[in-house]
């Protein structure tokens, strides 16, 4: 049996394992989904004790997204993401991984580390169709999911403002992301109306109903994603379909990268309908 999970802490409320275990169903694969909760300041001891257990993969969270950066070898996106969510052990599969029994070798092939949030962006407004290719984007909040959103957005083509309630932080992930401008979220008024692309990647909307665009700068011309998705359908998301946005929920996010992080493990094509008919079916039981 394969055995794939998560680290993070906590993880109790996790989507992910009913999703990917449908995966596997589908998929016909003898796996299992496993959540870990190490703690805060043990990246590289879970790291190192999976990848000793033969866990094939893992998915990260909080708080450790950025810690296990000096535990893999990171890929490119990854890289300038400055986070890891996604972990392939099978990379570093093959080698003994020792020195002939007496401790660990240092030269020994590392496992790879990938962010799949930014291919979770890209898929879900590639599935609603929305082109993101020389489209005007926005995107609120600099936090950890703004900066993958940010690459994500400028890496498939899209010209990037950031808008944070901090400043100064969305001015230097602008810096960062080619093409990109950054500024308070008083910036919002100007630019939301020019925009084709609007992602909400601030935590606002979630404990209350509240929303970091005024609804009237909302319009038609809009797609509006909401990386959200608790609740499912936010105020902001409320308010961009009540403008004639087209609006997509943040599960459909969460949904993608749990789709990329799956094909990177296994290599075969991600049973979508199944992982999402399961995500949602456990969002609803939640809310
Ligand atoms: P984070 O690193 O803590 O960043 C939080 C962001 O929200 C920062 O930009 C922060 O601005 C902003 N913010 C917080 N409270 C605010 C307020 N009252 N008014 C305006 N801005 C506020 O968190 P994160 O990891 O980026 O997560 C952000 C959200 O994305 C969460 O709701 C998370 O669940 C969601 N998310 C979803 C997915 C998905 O797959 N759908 C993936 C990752 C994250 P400052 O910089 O000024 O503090």
């Amino acid at each position: 049996m394969d055995v794939y999970g998560l680290i993070g802490n906590p993880v109790e409320h996790s989507l992910s394992p009913p999703m990917h275990e449908a995966a596997y169903e589908e998929l016909g694969l003898d796996a299992r989904y496993v959540t870990f909760e190490p703690a805060p300041d043990a990246a590289g001891e879970a790291i190192t004790g999976a990848s000793a257990l033969g866990v094939r993969g893992l998915n990260v969270t909080i708080p450790f997204k950025r810690d296990v950066l000096e535990h893999v070898e990171t890929d490119d996106l990854a890289a300038r993401i400055g986070a890891v969510n996604t972990i392939d052990f099978a990379s570093a599969e093959g080698e003994p991984g020792d020195d002939g029994g007496s401790g660990p070798n240092p030269e020994a092939p590392r496992p790879r580390g990938y962010n799949t949030d930014a291919a979770g962006v890209r898929r879900a407004f590639a599935h609603h169709d929305v082109t993101l290719s020389e489209a005007e984007a926005v995107v609120v909040g600099a936090g950890g999911a703004g900066r993958a959103v940010a690459f994500a957005l400028a890496d498939a083509g899209a010209s990037v403002h950031v808008a944070n309630r901090t400043a100064e932080r969305a001015e230097a992930l602008a810096e960062e992301v080619p093409g990109a401008t950054g500024g308070g979220l008083e910036t919002l008024a100007a630019r939301v109306p020019e925009a084709d692309v609007l992602v909400n990647a601030t935590s606002v909307g979630m404990e209350s109903d509240e929303t970091p665009v005024d609804a009237e700068l909302l319009s038609e011309d809009l797609a509006v994603l909401d990386a959200v998705y608790s609740p499912i359908e936010t105020r902001l998301l409320r308010e961009a379909d009540a403008a004639g946005a087209r609006t997509i929920d943040g599960a459909w996010m969460l949904l993608f990268q749990g789709v990329e992080a799956l094909e990177i493990w296994t290599g075969e094509d991600a049973p979508v309908e199944a992982m999402n008919r399961a995500l949602r079916a456990e969002l609803a039981e939640d809310e």
